[in-house]
């Protein structure tokens, strides 16, 4: 398939400076793989420590990083750890479809409140769902896929204020942090006041590492203790640690395309307009758009000319990553094309 514009991964891939420090990385880590990794990769959390210090000016020590293999695995060692039966964890639809089949995994009761038209959360509703559900764990995305949607830093206190008063985790889901626009905070900034907060992170969008399987997540320790006793022993193997670190290392580099992207995003959000579509502003390396009778028949066209986007997100709606400017172009030679035939 010529343009993969499908699961929000950023379209550059690494420099050959990357690779070769990378290669050489794992060459060293192989010297050792008849042991087993270091259990805890203390290195890797005061690397991934150091580099939200500098990307979002948080205080945090090794202790209070996880890492596991992606973002997923983080958010299920969550559910893991504060979820189980006769528990119940509650989120804000349309959002992540992948966490409801936490909630399944871990056999914890799902709960899901709406967000508004526009895809923003009511806080009074927000507020009132959760006294009304008691949940243990509140997931909620920032920006949200699929709709693109950033949260106010004072709803998300809102929310890590009412789950504290009632013993329970709150999860910022923050895989597309980097993408967001200057000024919005992270919820980083909130974890010295909220030990019941965890921000979850990835390596695997803005950082163009998506097949290196990197999540990580920031909270306070005694959150993070909770975690080392659900996880499988051993769970980041010293290859995946020794990659990650290498990546850190270039993180500069490996985040440099993230402006050029945001403006992309921004480009491709007003062309959509100019059509007379309807595009929902994103924070995010992804745009959703639309609404069409027939989604299904207008992403088929789209796959007939060899762009792959994503049918997801409520009915009429779809979902483009953003790509270089050349997928893009191709992204919206076909779109126009499918609009002047009566899709
Ligand atoms: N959270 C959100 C909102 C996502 O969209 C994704 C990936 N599509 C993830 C988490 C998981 O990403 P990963 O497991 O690659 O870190």
């Amino acid at each position: 398939m010529p343009f993969l514009l499908n699961v929000n991964e950023n379209p550059y891939p690494p420099s050959d400076a990357v690779v070769a420090d990378i290669t050489a990385s794992v060459a060293e880590a192989a010297r050792g793989l008849n042991r087993y990794p270091d259990r805890d990769f203390l290195a890797l959390r005061a690397d991934l420590a150091a580099y939200l210090g500098r990307e979002s000016g948080a205080h945090l020590t090794a202790e209070q990083i996880w890492a596991a293999n992606g973002s997923n695995e983080v958010m299920l060692h969550l559910l893991q750890a504060f979820g189980g039966p006769g528990r119940t964890a509650l989120s804000f639809a349309p959002t992540y479809s992948m966490y409801p089949e936490y909630a399944r995994d871990t056999n914890t009761g799902w709960v899901v409140g709406r967000r508004s038209h526009d895809f923003t959360l009511d806080q009074s509703k927000a507020l009132a769902a959760i006294s009304r559900h008691r949940p243990s764990v509140v997931l909620l995305a920032s920006p949200n896929n699929p709709t693109g949607t950033a949260l106010p830093i004072q709803l998300v206190e809102a929310v890590a204020g009412r789950t504290a008063s009632i013993g329970a985790v709150l999860v910022v889901d923050e895989a597309y942090a980097e993408f967001r626009r200057a000024g919005t905070p992270s919820a980083t900034s909130l974890l010295p006041s909220y030990p019941n907060l965890a921000v979850a992170r990835t390596t695997s969008k803005a950082f163009a590492l998506a097949g290196a399987r990197v999540g990580y997540l920031a909270a306070s320790k005694q959150l993070v203790d909770a975690l080392r006793i659900v996880r499988l022993p051993y769970h980041l193997s010293a290859v995946t640690q020794a990659v990650a670190r290498a990546a850190l290392r270039h993180s500069d580099e490996l985040l440099g395309r993230v402006d050029q992207l945001r403006v992309e995003r921004d480009e491709t959000v007003d062309w959509l307009r100019s059509q007379g579509l309807k595009a929902v502003d994103s924070d995010a390396n992804f745009v959703l758009f639309g609404t069409f009778t027939d989604r299904h028949a207008v992403w088929q066209a789209l796959l007939d000319d060899g762009v792959l986007i994503r049918e997801t997100g409520p009915d009429g709606w779809l979902r483009v990553s953003i790509g270089t400017g050349a997928e893009m172009a191709a992204f919206r030679a076909s779109l126009e094309k499918v609009l002047k035939t009566d899709i």
